[in-house]
């Protein structure tokens, strides 16, 4: 059997053209199962060719509207043919793009050479928009050389290499950025009011040799406020090159308007809720992430485990302990900090006594119990106005953890830019990334309803 695949075009004044663009046949008898329907290779091809038919007869059109002056109705002379060749996601199109003379009624003031050029005007980056999107949301998912591969597997967009993925996620990046600088806060509605909360967390990724240190700091975060989606960013403060904005417009995103009250939820790391007050220039409220808190809590309770484990004589001092520790977890609950400095201290003490109650062996565990009480009570110490009434918080149904950001970290940086892959950064290509990645996950990059499945 034989198929034979044709274009119609029909231009805006009526004219109809037909293209053949493929004829794909099929033996019938010896059928194999290979050959059931069309393969990869004939629907790029089909692709291709219907990509190259619209391009080409769409620039032609395009050109000779813009040969027109809407001044006089005059038709413009073609000051010269050259070619250009246009990347789309279907396929390279080489494509007529003349430059055209100013129109004779335009008053020149003595300038002869001016020409106008109706395709650079259209595409000044020899691509399409979509081809551009499509490479930067797999470049940051993906390692660019894998983007790449995948393109070039299913598309008929090639040539790609990972430099041209690298080099449109950096110009995509950059785009992101202006768009940042652009964000002005808007009036929110009554509805729209309330707490605004951001989730900060840091990661630190390879970097590049020859970089004043070995790592580099990417900060991701996630801003979110009642009724609407999460948004993410993603940046490293050495590559970006204004990084208050980048986490201002996140913040103006959602609602943000100078007075709002922001908190922000953190390990504890300064630099991160600093980060987010100097972006805004107002102050925020800072709160000790629960989740921190908790996983020092409950190392202590395993060293204590461990203690049991070794079957003192004497269990008095454990018996304590575990009375206190849920206390120590009660009274940070509810966020009084002096208490339960001052249990962890009483818990120190106790503890100093145990191997002259049980022996020499207690020495060593003891010693890590005590070493894991004494940075918690530093920990206390230096976040102790960041400490609030999580039950408090917790009974609102208001957010006491970053373990939702934890996620975050996972999904911008570790997914893409961990130790583990090997990759090393440089600073303003891990700014690219982190930035373009946060943009994909929230679905801020391509248009709705076409983006790539996680
Ligand atoms: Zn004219």
């Amino acid at each position: 059997m034989e198929w034979t695949i044709k274009l119609e075009a029909r231009t805006g004044w009526g004219e109809v053209h037909t293209h053949e663009i493929a004829v794909v046949t099929r033996r019938p008898v010896g059928l194999t199962a290979d050959e059931v329907g069309m393969s990869l290779g004939e629907a790029k091809g089909l692709l291709a060719e219907i990509q190259r038919c619209i391009v080409s007869s769409q620039i032609d059109e395009q050109v000779m509207c813009a040969r027109v002056c809407a001044d006089c109705m005059g038709l413009r002379e073609i000051r010269d043919h050259r070619t250009r060749t246009i990347q789309t996601l279907f396929g390279t199109v080489v494509v007529d793009a003349p430059r055209l003379k100013l129109c004779v009624c335009v008053d020149t003031k003595g300038f002869k050479d001016i020409s106008i050029s109706p395709l650079s005007e259209l595409l000044p980056d020899r691509c399409t928009p979509e081809l551009r999107r499509t490479q930067s949301e797999l470049g940051a998912r993906h390692s660019f050389r894998e983007a790449a591969r995948l393109l070039a597997t299913f598309l008929p967009c090639s040539p790609q290499n990972q430099s041209s993925v690298r080099n449109r996620l950096h110009r995509t990046s950059e785009e992101l950025e202006v768009a940042d600088c652009r964000s002005k806060a808007k009036p929110v509605s009554a509805s729209g009011a309330g707490e605004i909360v951001v989730f900060i967390d840091g990661a630190h990724i390879r970097a590049v040799p020859g970089h004043q240190s070995r790592h580099l700091d990417v900060t991701v975060g996630k801003v979110e406020a009642r009724g609407r989606p999460p948004r993410r960013f993603g940046l490293a403060p050495k590559g970006a090159e204004r990084p208050l904005s980048n986490v201002r417009a996140a913040l103006v995103e959602q609602g943000w308007q100078p007075g709002r009250p922001v908190t922000v939820i953190s390990d504890g790391e300064p630099a991160l809720p600093n980060l987010v007050q100097t972006a805004i220039n107002e102050p925020v409220i800072h709160i000790l992430d629960w989740f921190h808190i908790s996983m020092r809590i409950r190392h202590i309770e395993q060293s204590m485990a461990g203690l049991y484990a070794m079957k003192p004589a004497n269990t008095a001092p454990l018996d304590y302990f575990a009375w206190s520790i849920d206390r120590l977890r009660h009274v940070l609950w509810n966020g009084y900090h002096e208490e339960a400095w001052q249990s962890l201290w009483d818990l120190q003490n106790v503890a100093g006594g145990i191997p002259q109650l049980n022996g020499v062996r207690f020495e060593r565990p003891v010693q890590g119990f005590l070493r894991l009480c004494a940075e918690l009570r530093g920990y206390i110490r230096n976040n102790e106005d960041a400490i609030v009434c999580y039950h408090q918080r917790y009974h609102d149904k208001r957010p006491v953890s970053t373990s939702r950001a934890e996620g975050c970290v996972d999904e911008i940086a570790n997914a893409r830019m961990a130790k583990k892959q090997r990759m090393r950064w440089s600073p303003r290509g891990a700014h690219h990334v982190a930035q373009v990645r946060a943009a994909t996950l929230d679905g801020r990059l391509m248009p709705l309803g076409v983006q790539l499945a996680a």
